[in-house]
């Protein structure tokens, strides 16, 4: 039992704290404050993650206002150590920690990967010294200087120093702590500034992880958040592929290699490493300092990466829905075209594990398995009938294509038709080179200020159309659409200056597009004689919640108007 138990300063490691208790103790053995403090010699001074706090609040003070929870959250680096492990790991380690005994293995419980060295001694920051011992009348240990991977102090913005205390020292049954005898400055430590700039992201970035309780979520909430940001990017594709060579490029010229080298993440150009291996479908955690180095490169800030589930906006959501369907829509055609894998995959741009890939996912039938099947296992594929009735079929196709369109070059035809005209290329290129259109780029001879004039009181009739009646939402696709003009309207704005003047003066944000969603959406209501609530707008004006809540100025201002009361819970 103990008698008394020194308050625990601000960013305080436990650690520290036992330390300031067994100076005070007045035991002249070290183990009998281990007795006093846990009732058992059978114990270790733990830095990071210490055992035993059950035994430790139990030897308390009666009446103790501490708890195991408050040290472990407060006092540890479990909240930097665990940020990004699932709850149920969690809950493993937080019940080692009251009542487990001896260290906790890191790599066991699967915090840190056996490629991270943690750190071998005690850090201080010398102006966090100095105004402690003003403060408080004495030096302690802080948390957030300790983490392995965080260099200066947040507070101060300055680099830390290692003191001459170990932290894994001997049998470990001593607690030692700050002191003017082993925080001592050598030598000054000085960064470049460019160094400076991302040692303070990752102090700070650590110490909003300490400070604050996110709660845990599984791996895939973490994968989720990354993949939108890495789509949003250009860095991922919806079907899974991802660009990892331009991502490693961008990721090493966001940090440089000496700052990764610093903090145990290089990240070289040959294939897999740790970088790969985290935006890949992988569930193995890894060290923390790595997913803030790929939240902060990504943008994320570390309070949307726990509390805001990130996704694709509508349109995005469409747009990507969109290429998805195309993108596998070409793959069907290339697929029965008889081209190979390789040769789809150069088509498509990707590799050709992601084309076998979605060769399953659509069940496409392996049409260019022509000499694999057995059937023409002693006949090449040239040889054969389907070559021969392919062969007629996609000349007819190509020359159609030409008839079509008389005043496109082939290289244009090509361009929608690139499985057509791979397949031509690869087998049959003798004759598509005497089927070939070159057309040299004429004179634009079009009249686009007579166009324009004609064009504009066509644009404000379908405006006038697009705002009568249920809200459609006016930007340039949507009156293209209207028009029937989609193919060139919006890439000749410029040369349409009455047009593009007008178009510019009412297409609307989305934001815009929501309240006069809402305005409709009282009137239709008023209309049907139905109430005015939350629920009813956002089901008749068809916006999502989130979006309502981030107009609800707007909305209470258009039915204070109406004279309604608004008081509705955002
Ligand atoms: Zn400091």
């Amino acid at each position: 039992m103990v008698n008394f138990f020194p308050t625990p300063y601000p960013d305080e490691l436990l650690y520290s704290t036992l330390a300031r208790y067994c100076m005070r103790s007045g035991n002249i053995r070290e183990i009998h404050n281990f007795e006093d403090l846990f009732g058992t010699r059978n114990c270790i001074a733990a830095m990071e993650l210490p055992t035993q706090l059950d035994a430790l609040i139990r030897n308390m003070p009666v009446n103790t206002k501490y708890t195991a929870e408050y040290f472990i959250y407060k006092h540890t680096l479990f909240p930097f150590l665990a940020a990004f492990i699932p709850q149920k790991r969690a809950d493993k380690i937080i019940e080692t920690m009251r009542n487990g005994e001896g260290a906790v293995s890191y790599i066991r419980i699967g915090l840190i990967s056996n490629s991270i060295t943690l750190n071998k001694y005690f850090r201080f920051c010398p102006e966090c010294f100095k105004e402690d011992i003003e403060t408080f009348g004495e030096p302690y240990w802080h948390r957030s200087h300790q983490i392995t991977g965080v260099f200066v102090c947040p507070k101060h913005k300055m680099p830390l120093y290692n003191s001459t205390e170990l932290i894994r020292a001997g049998n470990r049954q001593r607690y030692i702590g700050a002191s003017h005898g082993n925080c001592i400055v050598e030598k000054e430590i000085s960064y470049s500034n460019d160094l400076m700039k991302k040692m303070l992201w990752m102090a700070e970035d650590a110490e909003i992880l300490l400070n604050n309780q996110f709660g845990f979520k599984e791996p895939e909430w973490f994968r989720s958040q990354f993949r939108v940001k890495l789509v949003e990017k250009g860095y991922a594709r919806m079907n899974n592929y991802i660009h990892q060579k331009k991502l490693k490029q961008d990721f090493v010229d966001f940090y440089g290699h000496e700052y990764l080298q610093l903090v145990q993440s290089p990240v070289l150009n040959n294939s897999g490493g740790w970088l790969s291996d985290m935006v890949r479908k992988n569930n193995r955690i890894t060290y923390t300092v790595r997913y803030l180095l790929l939240a902060r490169f990504l943008g994320i800030s570390v309070t949307d990466l726990f509390n805001t589930k990130l996704g694709f906006n509508d349109e995005d959501e469409n747009n990507i829905d969109a290429y998805q369907e195309l993108w596998d829509q070409r793959l069907i055609e290339l697929a029965q075209s008889g081209l190979s894998i390789r040769d789809i995959a150069d088509i498509l741009k990707a590799s050709t594990k992601t084309i076998r890939k979605a060769i399953d996912r659509l069940g496409i039938e392996p049409f260019w398995k022509y000499n694999g099947g057995g059937k023409y296992l002693h006949q090449k594929y040239t040889d054969t009938e389907e070559f021969n009735i392919k062969r007629e079929e996609f000349r007819r196709k190509w020359l159609q294509l030409h008839v079509q369109y008389p005043d496109k070059s082939s290289n244009k035809i090509r361009r929608n038709n690139d499985g057509l005209y791979a397949w031509l290329k690869k087998y049959d290129g003798k004759w598509l080179e005497g089927n070939y259109r070159r057309i040299k780029t004429s004179v634009n001879t079009v009249d686009w200020a007579k166009r324009d004039a004609e064009l504009l009181p066509k644009v404000k009739e379908v405006i006038k159309e697009m705002k009568e009646g249920k809200p459609e939402r006016i930007t340039w696709t949507t009156i293209a659409s209207k028009l029937g003009i989609s193919g060139w309207l919006s890439k000749k704005k410029e040369k349409l200056s009455l047009t593009r003047e007008y178009i510019d003066s009412v297409v609307e944000s989305i934001e815009e597009f929501h309240i006069r969603k809402i305005k409709w959406a009282v009137e239709e209501l008023e209309m049907q004689g139905k109430e005015i609530t939350l629920w009813n707008l956002a089901e008749t004006a068809g916006i999502k919640p989130k979006y309502m809540k981030e107009i609800y100025k707007e909305i209470e201002q258009v039915l204070n108007k109406k004279g309604y009361d608004c008081n509705f819970k955002w």
